[in-house]
């Protein structure tokens, strides 16, 4: 038996479950909050009855005051986090409500962390960068997906270069998150399957991780089988709360284990498109996870012959490189059934971009787990590859 070492990060107090909602301004008072910066968007904030006008009630109820931010954009860039740090200012505000997806808490992060530790965000992209912690934090997630409101990352993109950059350290974590099914039902289609998804190459990509450890594994295991058997119908039909909850507990799991056992190369390249295009996170992780995980196969054969069993595949009496390829394919049919488009040319993607977007892909910090060390050239023909799928 191989003995490691390994220390494992955990979020402090995460809320989960139909209804656990109402709970927030108890919460919030609990610890202090006397003025929070509610950060969301516009469309979240015009739900009658949705995540914001929720949390609203209960801060209410709690007799405390707040002021919102919602002007969130996907991809959040530089100048969203500087207009969350200028209300926080203005106003005297002590902490930091985030309302939505990964948007939404990487914006209230980034402000988060502009205020505690320099004003020059690019200068803090890379891992365990950050001297001081955020102020009090609690996220509150609407989509089921990225883990954001329970990992240590937070992605900003620079909106003059395009380039998108994460800042990783335990210091970024939200004081406590919040997972309520109910504020999921009514995601369209499109999110659920994209954000989906991501919470798929989420558990994939830490799996194979060269950090994975034997928590991490059985977070992934789990994350991955509840996706195979509820994505498909929380895409089909929204208003199912169980395939809505199971989405819910695998993106916690994913979000716990990659903040553990870290990413790969389809985040590192992910992360290159949404800067470039602008285009949904989830979708781009989708598009590139097959032809990323078929450069990888050779790297560690055993694992994606597990990950065929674990998705349901028979591999018995299959040698072990047949098996890994089942993996490949059981990935396809998932993006597949769930309407995910079929080339990166769909998102905009254009073949003059693979350069530059190898180059910083390299870079990202989620590159150094990857399962297989590739050069500037591997990565552009995974992105040819993913640019000709049919
Ligand atoms: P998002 O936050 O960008 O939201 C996309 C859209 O969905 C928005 O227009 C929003 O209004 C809408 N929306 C959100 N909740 C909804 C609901 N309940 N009903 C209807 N519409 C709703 O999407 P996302 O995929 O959650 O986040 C993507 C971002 O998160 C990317 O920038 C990505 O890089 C980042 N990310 C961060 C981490 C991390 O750990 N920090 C991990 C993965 C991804």
């Amino acid at each position: 038996m191989t003995e490691r070492n390994f220390d494992f990060l955990m979020p402090s107090v995460n809320f989960f479950g139909p209804g656990v909602i109402s709970k927030i301004g108890e919460r919030a008072k609990t610890l202090g909050m006397q003025k929070p910066v509610i950060v969301t968007d516009k469309f979240l904030e015009s739900l009658p009855n949705g995540a914001v006008a929720q949390v609203r009630r209960s801060l209410d109820a709690a007799g405390i005051d707040y002021v919102i931010y919602n002007q969130v954009e996907p991809n959040p860039k530089i100048h969203n986090i500087q207009a969350v740090k200028a209300l926080y200012q203005a106003n005297q505000a002590d902490s930091l409500i985030t309302i939505g997806g990964g948007s939404a808490h990487d914006t209230g992060k980034g402000a988060g962390i502009i205020m505690t530790n320099g004003d020059d965000i690019t200068k803090l992209a890379g891992i365990e960068t950050l001297k001081n912690a955020l102020p009090p934090l609690i996220a509150v997630n609407t989509t089921a997906g990225t883990g954001s409101e329970l990992t240590r990352h937070c992605v900003i993109t620079n909106e003059e270069t395009h380039y998108k950059f994460v800042v990783a350290s335990w210091r970024n974590m939200p004081l406590v998150s919040f997972n309520d099914p109910t504020l999921m039902l009514d995601v369209p289609k499109g999110l659920t399957a994209a954000t989906g998804m991501d919470a798929f190459v989420q558990a994939i990509e830490p799996f194979v991780s060269v950090d994975h450890n034997p928590i991490t594994d059985s977070q992934c295991i789990q994350a991955i089988k509840l996706i195979e058997t509820s994505l498909r119908e929380a895409v089909a039909n929204g208003h199912n709360l169980e395939a809505r909850t199971h989405m819910v507990e695998a993106e916690m799991l994913a979000g716990m284990a990659f903040n553990n056992a870290n990413l790969g190369y389809v985040h590192a390249m992910a992360h290159q498109l949404g800067g470039q295009y602008d285009a949904p996170h989830g979708v781009c992780c989708a598009l590139l996870l097959p032809y990323v995980e078929e450069y990888n196969l050779i790297a560690c054969p055993e694992r994606f012959a597990e990950l065929a069993k674990i998705m349901g595949e028979n591999t018995d009496g299959l040698s072990t490189r047949n098996a890994a390829e089942l993996a490949i394919k059981a990935m396809k049919q998932l993006s597949e059934d769930v309407g995910i488009p079929h080339s990166i040319k769909e998102i905009g993607a254009k073949i003059e971009d693979f350069e530059h977007m190898a180059t910083n892909a390299l870079k990202d910090g989620n590159a150094f787990s990857n399962p297989r060390k590739g050069t500037k050239e591997d990565i552009i023909k995974i992105f040819q590859a993913a640019y000709d799928a049919k």
